[in-house]
């Protein structure tokens, strides 16, 4: 809550309207979209992670409710 806000890959000041990305362990903010990037890549963060976990994967196929 003090001071400017910092990259947290590469420690450069962000700009007004900084990347996020939010991680089971912390929120983080990066002053670029490649800083966002590297990040994913080096902490095997998929590209666009599902809000809820909770929810199975559908594959539009269920067994149960597909007619032979
Ligand atoms: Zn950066």
């Amino acid at each position: 809550m003090s001071g400017k806000a910092l990259c947290d890959l590469c420690g450069l000041a962000l700009p007004a309207r900084p990347w996020t990305l939010t991680t089971a362990q912390a929120s983080l903010r990066f002053c670029c979209e490649g800083c966002e990037g590297i990040y994913r890549m080096l902490n095997n963060i998929p590209d666009d992670p599902a809000p809820t976990d909770s929810a199975p994967p559908t594959s539009g196929d269920d067994p149960w409710t597909t007619p032979r």
